[in-house]
């Protein structure tokens, strides 16, 4: 597939404050590529490098092919949708959506031919003489994106568009971008910090922490292979054991889990010594035969789910999650639990 955005070794520093610190990464055509990471880590700040708003210290930023350092925002085949769609209170639907046309000189019976498809693309079409301030806000938030959409951008820039809505609303939203997406085959880049939104929509993810990248790839290869303790502890739940590894051969290495037993793990060689091993709850279960020992502290009753909290032999928490439906007879609270670790569950993380 051929790339939309190409980010090569791109710096971005304000006064002594270093943004993104040499940043490279690639964003395939039709792709819904989601930058996702806490508040601070840079990721509006590459979006609007992207956008044209802000200039990059270093490096470069291509788009389908050509280095867009010196083309203005409104000359780049993008578009972007804000938190704050600030619609214009006084203008029918309909006007909001063709106001972009406007803006580049397309005459009044095609800007009102393209507005209308653009509300049909965003189920509004009912509403097209309509003011703003007569629309829900999700509907707002259509009305947005339809107007983002008007001028046929080829990427469109999506700033954590969900965030002012409600719980209910947004969970909606997300299935509707994700369909639009795929819909009109355009790029969509998508920035917010709340993870489960990165893994309902996104094609690929790419988590960063304090302007640096940590790990680019699809929710599934995220979740279940993160690279390092943030991205671990970002995505998801997991449990950090700390343990002793020892490499054994070219491609196993042994760990020693908390309580003595041993894990051989197909990972390459690592230098010996303390590391942190990351485990999923979900992957953990109640067995005599287990590896790891732990005292049960609680139980805590999640409707389909339960948690089982408990302690290792070196104090450091463990939760074990089991289907409710599972009806098994559980311990009881401070008892002594034998857990096992599904195989290929156990992964050694870079620090
Ligand atoms: P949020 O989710 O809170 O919007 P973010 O991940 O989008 O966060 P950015 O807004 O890109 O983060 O900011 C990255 C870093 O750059 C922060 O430390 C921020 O304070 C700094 N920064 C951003 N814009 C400016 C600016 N115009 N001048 C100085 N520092 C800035």
């Amino acid at each position: 597939m051929a790339n939309a955005i190409e980010i090569i070794e791109v710096i971005k520093r304000f006064g002594a404050t270093t943004a993104l610190e040499s940043l490279s990464l690639s964003i395939s055509d039709n792709e819904f590529f989601t930058l996702l990471g806490p508040s601070g880590c840079g990721k509006t700040t590459l979006l609007r490098m992207i956008a044209g708003f802000e200039a990059v210290s270093a490096g470069e930023i291509r788009l389908f092919g050509q280095n867009i350092a010196n083309l203005p925002p409104d000359r780049r085949p993008v578009n972007t949708v804000f938190q704050h769609y600030a619609l214009f209170p006084h203008m029918s639907v309909l006007d909001n959506v063709g106001f972009g046309l406007k803006m580049k000189g397309v005459d009044l019976a095609k800007r009102r031919a393209r507005a209308g498809q653009m509300l049909e693309i965003v189920h509004l079409s009912a509403f097209a003489d309509r003011l703003p301030a007569q629309l829900s806000g999700g509907q707002q938030q259509r009305v947005a994106l339809a107007r983002a959409l008007a001028p046929e951008p080829r990427v469109l820039l999506l700033d954590e568009p969900l965030s002012a809505l409600d719980l209910k609303l947004r969970q909606t939203m997300r299935f509707e971008l994700k369909q639009l997406q795929k819909d009109t085959g355009i790029t969509f880049i998508f920035v917010t910090h709340d993870q489960e939104e990165a893994l309902t929509m996104s094609d690929r993810i790419a988590v960063m922490s304090a302007g640096r990248l940590q790990q680019v790839g699809t929710a599934r290869e995220i979740y279940e292979a993160p690279n390092n303790r943030f991205v671990a502890d970002f995505i998801g739940e997991t449990n950090i054991l700390q343990v002793e590894a020892q490499p054994i051969s070219q491609d196993l290495t042994r760990v020693t889990l908390p309580g003595g037993s041993t894990l051989d793990l197909p990972a390459p060689p690592t230098a010996s010594g303390q590391h942190s091993l990351s485990i999923r709850p979900e992957r953990l279960s109640l067995d005599p035969q287990g590896s790891l020992t732990a005292r049960l502290e609680h139980v805590v009753y999640l409707g389909t789910d339960l948690h089982l909290m408990a302690r290792l032999a070196d104090g450091s928490p463990l939760v074990i999650r089991m289907q409710n439906s599972a009806r098994t007879a559980l311990p009881n609270e401070g008892e002594e639990i034998r857990i096992s670790i599904e195989e290929g569950a156990a992964r050694l993380l870079a620090d």
